[in-house]
Order: structure tokens, then sequence, then C-alpha cells
């Protein structure tokens, strides 16, 4: 799978500096230019990362014990972390969220 591109310089963007870009952090750093998420990929990953704090109460729901269910729980979010970055997609312009 491939990372995210920048707008600019199209320069490839590692996993690491995917999930540093997802937390905030907005300048490529390979040509410097700001890059803002896509409308369309902060959906994908929002609905990506919805279902995650339901999983406690599912599993709970069909009585699974809560060692177990915090394993799948941490596992989920390991597999998230892993898949987010692929999702997004960078813009040189502000999108509005809607
Ligand atoms: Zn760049």
């Amino acid at each position: 799978m491939e990372g995210p591109r920048c707008w600019s310089c199209h320069y490839n963007f590692k996993w690491k500096e995917s999930v540093v870009y997802f937390l905030g952090h907005k300048t490529c750093s390979n040509c410097g230019k700001k890059q803002y998420i896509t409308t369309d990929s902060s959906k994908k990953v929002g609905i990506f990362g919805a279902p995650l704090p339901l999983i406690p109460f599912v599993f709970n729901g069909f009585g699974v014990n809560w060692l177990f269910t915090s394993l799948i729980a941490f596992l989920a979010i390991i597999i998230y972390m892993a898949l987010i970055p692929y999702k997004l997609e960078f813009t040189k312009d502000k999108q509005p969220l809607f």
C-alpha cells in the first residue's frame, strides 16, 4: 500500500509522517508547503473510526469478558492506526468539513 502524496511535489509520505499529519502537523517535509486533509478523506477516516468506541459495548452485550474485550479493542485501534495514513489525501486549500 502507498501512503498519501504531497499536492505540490508529490512526495510520498511515510506511515509515521502521515500519522503526524493526522495529528495536526501540516507542512510537507520535502517542499515545506502546507497540507490540508481533504473533506472526503477525513470523512473516510471518521467512518472507519466511528465503530471503535462501540466495540467494548458490543462485546460486553454478548457476555464476552472485559480482558478479551480490551484486547480486541486494542487490536482494533492498532489496525485503525495502521490504515489511517493510507486513507488520507492532501490538498492545498482548507476544505469545509461538510
Ligand atoms: Zn511537498
